[in-house]
């Protein structure tokens, strides 16, 4: 396995690798590894002849500095994990290695990023955006994975692949969980032995809408849940939004969507944390 942190020498070996026509996977992360990151990794390797890793906390994604600042590095720990998984090259570059490279393009997000997650993260999406150009751009290539735990984050790269980089595939991966239903987070950490106890009741009442959706309104389960996670200790909703899961704006009814997800965001303690069910696919 061969780490870079210069952009340079990264293309060389991936010169070496497009001469023998192999395929290549890449997954981009902000490092602080688990299981989830991992499961992209295993299905990377069973996909492509080579996988690529990145390990980079796009600074320009953050629109809270504290969250920055206090976002989990573990790159000693990553490495030995991502050794584990055979993943074949690792790519820790450094905010002066990538920076010159982001260009100030603009896409347009058709209302993808008018609401949930870019709603309440202003200029969110247009860092994630800027960072995975730069990524593609200097890897090109056969296929990206991303998570459907940041549900939004894959439907607009999905949508900016298909506009700009029409030969990179986009994968979609499930979302991991701990045993108790937790979406597998980096920020999980950083929760409290006591907010981590109540943490699960977010999955929890997400599968409650599913069920719920059988006899009752997108409305009242709206209602339902607002009262039912302000009501937990510790946890205070960000958002709760029944939407279609291709446009992602909200439904008012049942009616108005084939496709149908459930977004959540909500604050344990002062931890971010988001989560999604699909209700209908
Ligand atoms: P991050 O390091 O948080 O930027 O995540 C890197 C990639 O891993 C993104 O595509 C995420 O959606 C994905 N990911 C993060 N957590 C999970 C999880 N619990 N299950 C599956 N994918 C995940």
């Amino acid at each position: 396995m061969n780490i870079y942190r210069e952009i340079s020498e990264l293309q060389k070996e991936l010169l070496e690798i497009n001469q023998k026509s192999s395929s290549v996977g890449f997954v981009p992360t902000m490092g602080a590894l688990h299981q989830g990151h991992l499961a992209l990794i295993e299905k990377a390797k069973q996909e492509n002849d080579f996988v690529i890793c990145s390990i980079f906390v796009n600074r320009i994604q953050f629109n809270n500095i504290e969250d920055y600042e206090k976002y989990p590095q573990t790159e000693n720990k990553d490495i030995e994990l991502l050794k584990e998984k055979n993943c074949d090259i690792i790519f820790i570059p450094t905010e002066k290695e990538i920076f010159p490279n982001i260009d100030n393009f603009f896409f347009n997000f058709e209302n993808l990023d008018k609401v949930m997650e870019g709603k309440f993260r202003q200029g969110h999406f247009s860092g994630v955006v800027k960072v995975v150009k730069c990524f593609f751009e200097i890897i090109n290539p056969d296929r990206a994975y991303f998570g459907e735990k940041d549900f939004q984050q894959l439907t607009i790269i999905k949508e900016f692949a298909k506009q700009n980089f029409p030969t990179i595939e986009i994968i979609a991966c499930s979302t991991v969980r701990e045993f108790d239903g937790l979406a597998m987070s980096s920020r999980n950490v950083r929760l409290t032995e006591e907010e981590r106890k109540v943490a699960p009741f977010i999955y929890k009442t997400l599968k409650r809408v599913k069920e719920k959706k059988i006899n009752e309104t997108v409305n009242d389960i709206k209602q339902w849940v607002i009262k039912e996670i302000d009501s937990q200790q510790f946890m205070s909703l960000e958002y709760f939004e029944i939407s279609s899961s291709l446009t992602l704006q909200p439904i008012e009814k049942w009616e108005d969507s084939k496709n149908i997800v459930a977004c959540i965001a909500v604050f344990v303690g002062n931890v971010r944390l988001i989560d999604n069910i699909i209700i209908e696919n």
